[in-house]
């Protein structure tokens, strides 16, 4: 009998838990600002990444981004997704002479850029 109340109070302890867990999962708030901002500067760095592994196998930056998917350079390629910023869905700006390229967040949240490698933050 004994055993049986311990085994009632320890199943109504588990509910009480679950319960307290499953309210403060309701409560936990979107995505963050900070977290789409850092995965948007993940991204850059990635891309900034794959553009100089694309210079040191072709000699030259890509004339668009999509060309470092397209062209299947074997390793650090990104997939299509990072290609855009995930605050705002919008492709990245992407400005090369070749030589040198400068990669910008196009969303109005001043996620920064990348000139060369250099990034402004
Ligand atoms: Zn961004």
């Amino acid at each position: 009998m004994k055993a049986i109340g311990s085994a009632m109070i320890f199943g109504l302890l588990l509910c009480m838990v679950g319960v307290a867990y499953a309210g403060e999962q309701d409560s936990l708030p979107p995505v963050s600002d900070l977290a789409l901002e850092m995965s948007c500067k993940s991204n850059m760095r990635t891309l900034a990444t794959a553009l100089s592994m694309y210079l040191s196998e072709f000699g030259t930056y890509p004339d668009s981004l999509p060309m470092l998917t397209d062209a299947g350079v074997a390793h650090g390629v990104p997939p299509i997704h990072l290609l855009e910023c995930p605050a705002c869905d919008s492709v990245y700006l992407y400005l090369t002479d070749g030589e040198s390229f400068t990669l910008v967040c196009p969303c109005d949240s001043l996620h920064g850029s990348i000139v060369d490698g250099t990034a402004s933050w």
